[in-house]
């Protein structure tokens, strides 16, 4: 196992390169939705371009409350390369991390974070606060947000649609039982 001692950088990938990634997680986002989990998907690329850990949001099926897509593929990524420091790695996501995932992706060191929506109400890089930049952050990393943004705005708004429709039509199914 190679020692990390920090020299490697994350990727610098070609906008083309980007958005061929991002389309791959958008497809699986689909596929969970249609599952019934919120429609988000990260993968983790190592300093040579590789995917070393993918995530998709298990909320419902794991019921987990951690089950966000970025912990699930710090963790798979973390066991791949064998050092829970990921300075070398590429983080990718639909949509801008959450507080939670904000704090495991700065305690993970991962070097470079691409993500899709922001995410106002429950962004950690900058929607609803910015820990990236917040005093307490003792790690530094390169960020890009706003990638294939509206394809994936569309994709979590008529998802979110959808569910209310789901359980307005459950509630009137009840309605008519009792
Ligand atoms: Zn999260």
């Amino acid at each position: 196992m190679a020692i990390n001692l920090g020299i490697e950088k994350p990727i610098e990938l070609t906008e083309a390169q980007e958005k061929g990634w991002m389309k791959r997680l958008i497809k699986r986002a689909q596929e969970i939705g249609d599952k019934g989990e919120v429609p988000v998907c990260a993968l983790i690329l190592d300093s040579h371009g590789r995917s070393i850990g993918y995530g998709s949001n298990s909320r419902e099926k794991g019921r987990d409350p951690l089950g966000h897509a970025e912990l699930i593929a710090i963790r798979q990524a973390s066991r791949i390369k064998g050092d829970w420091r990921l300075n070398d790695c590429t983080l990718i996501v639909t949509l801008e991390p959450c507080q939670m995932c904000t704090g495991a992706i700065i305690q993970a060191r991962v070097g470079q974070v691409i993500y899709g929506a922001k995410d106002k109400k429950r962004g950690g890089l900058g929607g609803a606060i910015n820990l990236a930049t917040h005093q307490s952050a003792h790690h530094k990393m390169k960020i890009k947000g706003g990638l294939m943004e509206r394809e994936i705005k569309d994709l979590l708004e008529s998802w979110f649609k959808q569910r209310r429709t789901l359980s307005r039509g459950r509630k009137e199914a009840q309605n008519q039982i009792f």
